[in-house]
């Protein structure tokens, strides 16, 4: 019934020189995504995509919801001629199966060489429907059903139902992020935050084979593949650090208290390193302020004060149950609840520092050859392609 959806997208971050390359992404973006699916022509007027669709426009429009950051909202949308006779045929195909008691006649005319005027449309709209349907009755201030008509130079564009979409920039418009990616919950919502606002995000992973199994990892490729849609080109590169070496290491300190406390500067270091190779602009974790001993305000402290890469944490404001929310949104939360270990909670002391200092790790830090450790790990790092399992690097 619907050949065509109308793709709404934002509007604030459209100034300048960078809205055309936001639009182009997002076409391409819009490309990827639909990959598969019966999508014809996509075409950019007047600040809209429209995507003509063979009529099974429902997948289409689902996956766009689901996954393109950028869009708004979406509408299926009817085209008819222009002709006023053509247009009431159109209202009433798609007033047909819709619920509701009351409604309005909202018409934009761009096109100005339409005969009739925007009030004499709504008039001449209005009376058909209410003719056509005896149970709907005109309210213009909070209607059940708005019916909206746009006369176009290619048509009359009708259409009454708004999809709301996620928002947010298109994926991959605002440069490179490194995620340390867990097998936890809080993570995997961090990722997917961070591409909500355009970061195209790698994902970095340690793993402590054999105190940490072949299936946690497993886990974490499942995780990536799972955040694969919602990221820059549709893919997404995990880098899968052996840290093994360095948590034996720190099992031999004489301060196990603060064990948890120098893995984390461990991670940041060797986070740091990759995202200089790979220029990247910043570093994303899935902290939350004060949910574990290393998240206390003096905790981040010593353990940002490795490194100078800004490091995103979108979760720090957020309580657990918000996190777990978004979780189940995105559909990462059944795979991150499964029970395997995490090299962090094989490794947890019995009472980690929860206020550490920069001095007490420095000093631990000291019986330790953390350049050594750092560059160690870094060179057993490997990276595959989360979406399809394949090894890269
Ligand atoms: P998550 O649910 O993401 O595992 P968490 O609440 O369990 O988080 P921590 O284990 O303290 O919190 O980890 C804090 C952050 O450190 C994680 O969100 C993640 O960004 C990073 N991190 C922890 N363990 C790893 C790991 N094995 N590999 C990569 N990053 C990790
Ligand atoms: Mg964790």
């Amino acid at each position: 019934m619907y050949p065509l959806l109308l793709v709404r997208y934002g509007e604030i971050s459209l100034k300048g020189r960078n809205r055309k390359s936001f639009e182009d992404l997002l076409m391409r973006n819009i490309k990827t995504t639909l990959r598969g699916t019966p999508y014809g022509k996509i075409r950019k007027t007047f600040g809209r995509i429209y995507i003509e669709t063979n009529g099974s426009w429902e997948e289409i429009a689902r996956r766009l919801q689901q996954h393109v950051f950028g869009i708004v909202s979406i509408s299926p949308v009817l085209r008819r001629e222009l002709e006023l006779g053509s247009i009431q045929e159109g209202a009433r195909l798609i007033l047909e199966g819709l619920p509701g008691q009351t409604f309005k006649v909202e018409t934009r005319r761009p096109n100005k060489k339409f005969p009739l005027t925007t009030p004499e449309i709504n008039n001449a709209l209005g009376g058909f429907i209410l003719r056509s349907f005896p149970h709907l009755s005109v309210d213009v201030h909070n209607p059940d059903i708005t019916l909206h008509v746009e006369i176009r130079q290619e048509g009359a564009f009708l259409y009454s139902q708004v999809i709301p979409c996620l928002g947010g920039l298109p994926a991959g418009s605002s440069g490179k992020g490194i995620l340390l990616l867990s097998g936890g919950i809080d993570s995997p919502v961090a990722g997917y935050l961070s591409m909500k606002r355009g970061v195209a995000v790698e994902g970095l992973h340690f793993y402590s084979y054999p105190f940490t199994t072949e299936r946690s990892k497993e886990k974490v490729i499942e995780l990536g593949r799972l955040l694969s849609p919602y990221n820059a080109h549709g893919s997404f590169k995990l880098w899968i650090c052996h840290f093994t070496e360095i948590q034996k290491a720190l099992q031999t300190i004489s301060y196990p208290e603060l064990s948890i406390t120098l893995m984390r500067r461990f991670m940041l270091r060797i986070g740091t390193e990759l995202a200089n190779r790979e220029k990247a602009y910043a570093l994303i974790t899935g902290d939350s302020l004060g949910q574990v001993a290393s998240q206390t305000m003096e905790s981040i402290y010593t353990i940002n004060s490795v490194t100078n890469i800004p490091i995103y944490r979108p979760l720090i404001g957020m309580d657990k149950q918000e996190i777990i929310d978004i979780s189940q949104k995105i559909e990462t939360y059944e795979t991150s609840i499964l029970p395997y270990d995490d090299c962090c909670t094989v490794f947890v002391p019995k009472n980690p520092a929860t206020r550490p200092t920069i001095e007490q790790a420095l000093e631990a830090e000291g019986e330790l050859d953390v350049a050594g450790l750092v560059e160690e790990a870094l060179s057993k790092t490997h990276c595959i392609d989360a979406s399809t399992s394949q090894e890269i690097i």
